[in-house]
């Protein structure tokens, strides 16, 4: 290594401008005000172009004028009223109401409320004055009334708007007026070619981007109202086209870059004789075919010179993690490091102890490091696995913290990747490209003494990527695999080891709980063991681990003969190992969880499982929670207590859990219950990237983009730069996570 040490370097100049300079520069680059240009960058404008796809967010209908008494309830209508009195109230809080009559027929009474308003807006509001106000009529306290009306104030016989409005998604202090009209300046003077070919346009069925965004931010007369206001609009299938387009084209980018990488190479052994072979030998069971086939999938990216990207998917007990194991050893066989991370503490030491008791019989060492490991014991781990003397580390998100250095990582395994918000995923992938690396030149400067170089020492562009493995059990509907994971190559798991029998569910009211904790002493009592997992109480963890608590002296109580643990989220980390210790060694017969024990826990003994109150629970943690029993060659069953009254989704989600097994049928029935925000939970979606698509309903869009991404891959690189250029303009990242 040649690089100089940080000492002594000059400390770079600041480049930051005051911020008045930079909203200066803004504002011209915008026209916009200056004032106002701060606010245009809090709604991400930065480029004039970006204005042009700041796109409405819905659209107003001024175009007609409703009476006070025809408005239905819960739709928006426009009316025209004349101005009686505006008073200040203070009570509840400070208000402003404006008490009003319709001009239409009978001059029925309206009044606006404004809990927030400017001390001049009351000056709008003369009596005597006309008055256009958009907005919902719901009944208030003096009769029919709008809360927080859009409105302006008109002369008699004030002509209609032509078409509908575009509302804008603003800030506050940036007005609607202010935003369309510096928006109409940049759809005039930017440029709005086409970045896609005739071709495409013409297969896909779409309209010009030019047309598109002109009718979506300036609607005509003849432009179909209902096909604006739900999307469907041949301008709005367009944007959405591009913004799929645009997703498809980055993942699929960022996967290409990453196989021009170089990676450890990973060769099978040529005598067949390597740890993987000598792991499946000691094996108490055989691979089942899917196993066997991920496997060989993995096998052949580990051996081909660039970075695999792979997820492995399976549903819950479908077996992931001798897979993972095998790849793991591979790594150690190549004479690499591999690092396997976990989402919870109580996860990864369970994979500890399962890794361990696989691979310490064939001479392999395996570190264990968590957040909270004591300084001294962390300090022993982050040691053996910078001195290579560990050749497996297992632990949760603390694996890829600053002060651990790899000796020579080779492979990393991530278990449960959904269940790392997006922060960690990014820095994941991220690490993917510095895993192992020195974290500053001193330190390279230190780790220089030693005679072997960690693998991956810089950024340079011929430094290797370790290999990367994702698993999810979240079984993923094929839109959204598409769409978020556009940039992975997928393995599938589609079968369950042999000898199990299904689980049996079934749905039972909370009234005959006195049953099911018999059900619970039998179920022991034929050498079995018992979750019992305790409600889910959103509003206060204090009170859900109250409830934990209780639960747990009450089952102590009802089944003296029975030995009862508890596990919840509040125990220090050694507590709950002791405790699920305990419980896998079937010293304790029954364990009182919270939802702690969601993901991956692993006791295949265990063949009863309670949830209580299943009806708070979602769809996805009650398949996780259910995929807890069924392991082992006991016939298994889930009991779903539920106290009514049960809501319309409440009462849908227990169907589906009663009807299916399938991780992914329940997948599918759980987008449609919730949509695809929700699904994968705000925290990890990436959603926020897709502004305008919809994945439940635009299927058929999803579909067109990705193969309209694959062939401009292929055949035309200058369109696809274009195309990236103006959707993107350096938000790449986001999209990645
Ligand atoms: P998951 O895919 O949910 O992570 P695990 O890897 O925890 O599943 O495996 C579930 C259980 O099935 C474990 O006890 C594991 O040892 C066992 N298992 C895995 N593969 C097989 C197989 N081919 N035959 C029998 N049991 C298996
Ligand atoms: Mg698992």
């Amino acid at each position: 290594m040649t690089r100089k040490p940080a000492r002594g370097r000059p400390k770079p100049k600041t480049t930051a401008k005051p911020e008045a300079v930079r909203n200066h520069a803004l504002a011209q680059v915008l026209g916009v005000p200056p004032l106002s240009a701060a606010k245009f960058a809090t709604l991400g404008i930065r480029r004039r172009f970006d204005l042009v796809l700041h796109l409405p967010l819905r659209y107003e209908d001024e175009t007609q004028i409703t009476e006070v008494g025809e408005a239905l309830p819960g739709v928006a209508v426009q009316v025209e009223v004349l101005v009686l009195e505006a008073t200040t109230q203070f009570r509840p809080r400070r208000q402003l109401v404006v008490r009003c009559r319709d001009t239409l027929n009978d001059g029925a009474p309206l009044v606006l409320r404004f809990i927030n308003y400017y001390g001049s807006q009351a000056k709008h509001f003369e009596p005597g004055a006309r008055i256009r106000a958009i907005g919902e009529i719901r009944d208030g306290f003096l009769g029919p009334e709008m809360v927080h009306p859009r409105y302006k104030v008109v002369d008699e016989g004030a002509p209609l708007s032509v078409a509908l409005t575009p509302i804008y998604p603003t800030t506050a202090g940036l007005t609607q007026p202010i935003l369309r009209k510096a928006i109409d300046r940049a759809l005039t003077e930017e440029s709005l070619d086409d970045t896609l070919p005739t071709a495409v346009l013409e297969e896909a069925h779409l309209v010009s981007f030019s047309s598109a965004l002109q009718v979506a931010h300036r609607p005509r007369p003849e432009d179909d109202a209902t096909a604006l206001l739900d999307g469907s609009h041949p301008a709005w299938q367009r944007i959405k086209f591009d913004e799929l387009l645009t997703q498809q084209l980055s993942l699929k980018r960022a996967h290409a870059a990453r196989r021009t990488r170089r990676a450890p190479l990973m060769p099978q052994h040529a005598a067949g004789d390597g740890l993987t072979t000598q792991l499946l030998a000691q094996l108490p069971f055989k691979l089942t075919g899917a196993q066997e086939r991920v496997w060989t999938e993995i096998a052949a990216d580990m051996a081909a010179p660039h970075p695999m990207q792979r997820l492995l998917q399976g549903d819950v007990g479908s077996g992931k993690t001798i897979v993972a194991a095998l790849a793991a050893c591979r790594a150690v066989e190549a004479g690499y490091q591999a690092a396997f991370m976990a989402p919870t503490e109580i996860l990864a030491e369970q994979h500890f102890r399962k890794l361990t008791g696989w691979l310490a019989p064939l001479g392999i060492q395996v570190a264990w490091l968590t957040g909270s490991l004591k300084a001294k014991e962390r300090r022993a781990m982050a040691g053996a696995i910078a001195d290579g003397s560990a050749q497996i580390a297992v632990g949760t998100h603390a694996l890829f913290q600053a002060d651990v250095t790899f000796h020579k990582l080779g492979l990393a395994v991530v278990d449960e990747q959904h269940r790392f918000g997006v922060k960690q995923r990014l820095a994941l992938r991220s690490k993917g490209f510095e895993w192992g690396a020195p974290k500053n030149e001193a330190d390279q400067a230190s780790s220089s003494t030693t005679s072997e170089q960690p693998i991956s020492v810089s950024f340079s562009e011929h430094a290797t990527i370790p290999h990367q493995l994702m698993m999810s059990a979240t079984p993923i509907p094929r839109t959204l695999a598409m769409t978020f994971f556009a940039d992975l190559d997928v393995s599938m798991i589609n079968e369950l080891p042999a000898g199990r029998s299904p689980i049996i569910t079934k749905l039972i009211s909370e009234a005959r709980r006195g049953e099911v904790i018999e059900r619970v002493r039998y179920a022991c009592g034929q050498g079995t063991q018992a979750y019992w997992v305790c409600p889910l109480i959103e509003e206060s963890e204090l009170l859900q681990l109250q409830t934990a608590v209780d639960t747990h002296i009450a089952l102590q109580a009802a089944l003296p003969d029975l030995r009862v643990g508890l596990l919840h989220g509040r125990m220090k980390p050694d507590e709950k190992m002791a405790v699920m210790g305990e419980f896998s060694s079937g010293a304790l017969h029954v364990l009182v969880a919270t939802t702690v024990i969601e993901v991956g826990v692993d006791v295949p003994n265990a063949a009863l499982m309670v949830i209580e109150h299943a009806e708070r629970f979602g769809l996805a943690q009650l398949h996780q929670l259910r995929g807890r029993v069924g392991r082992g060659a006991a016939q298994s069953v889930c009991a779903l207590l539920f106290a009514g009254p049960l809501s319309f989704t409440a009462r849908a989600r227990l169907k589906v859990m009663y009807e299916s097994l399938d991780g992914f049928e329940i997948a599918r029935q759980d987008l449609k219950i919730r949509g695809p925000g929700e699904f994968l939970g705000a925290r990890q979606s990436g959603v926020p990237m897709l502004r305008f698509a919809n994945l439940e309903e635009d299927v058929e869009l999803v579909e067109h983009a990705r193969s309209v991404a694959e062939r401009l891959l292929r055949e035309d690189p200058a369109t696809v730069d274009a195309h990236l250029a103006r959707w993107l303009a350096g938000r790449e990242e986001l999209l990645r996570a």
